[in-house]
């Protein structure tokens, strides 16, 4: 469905996937208006799901690396935190779906 709108915006982001939509919060947070235009019929880009009966389907993302701990915070919790969304999300631990293999001592 067409919308018009004769509003003036600071700034217009076009795709309302993870970037997109990270990048209108920031532009929020910044204390300037934003539109984001998104061409699908839902937000999310590859981060959406789709149902079919009772069944919810990922079609893409499906887990996030270096997420940590509250105390020791990963870069994606920290982007979380930053855009207030660090408890709007049930965050599950997958340990088995993660191995890493370096000669870092460390
Ligand atoms: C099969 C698969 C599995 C993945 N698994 C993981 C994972 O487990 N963990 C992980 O971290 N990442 C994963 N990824 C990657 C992750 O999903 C993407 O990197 C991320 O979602 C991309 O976000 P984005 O905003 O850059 O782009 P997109 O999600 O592509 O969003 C772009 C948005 O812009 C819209 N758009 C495009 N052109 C226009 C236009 N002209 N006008 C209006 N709207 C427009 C699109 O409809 C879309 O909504 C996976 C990707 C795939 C394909």
């Amino acid at each position: 469905m067409e919308k018009r709108t004769t509003k003036a915006y600071d700034a217009v982001v076009i795709g309302a996937g993870n970037g997109g939509l990270t990048a209108a919060i920031r532009i929020l947070q910044g204390g300037f208006s934003c539109l984001v235009l998104e061409k699908h019929n839902l937000p999310g880009g590859f981060a959406t799901s789709f149902r079919r009966g009772r069944f919810e389907f990922e079609a893409s993302l499906h887990e996030l690396n270096d997420f940590g701990s509250p105390a020791e915070p990963g870069e994606i919790r920290e982007l979380f935190r930053s855009l207030g969304a660090e408890d709007k999300v049930e965050w599950l631990r997958i340990p088995e779906a993660y191995h890493l293999i370096t000669t870092d001592k460390k």
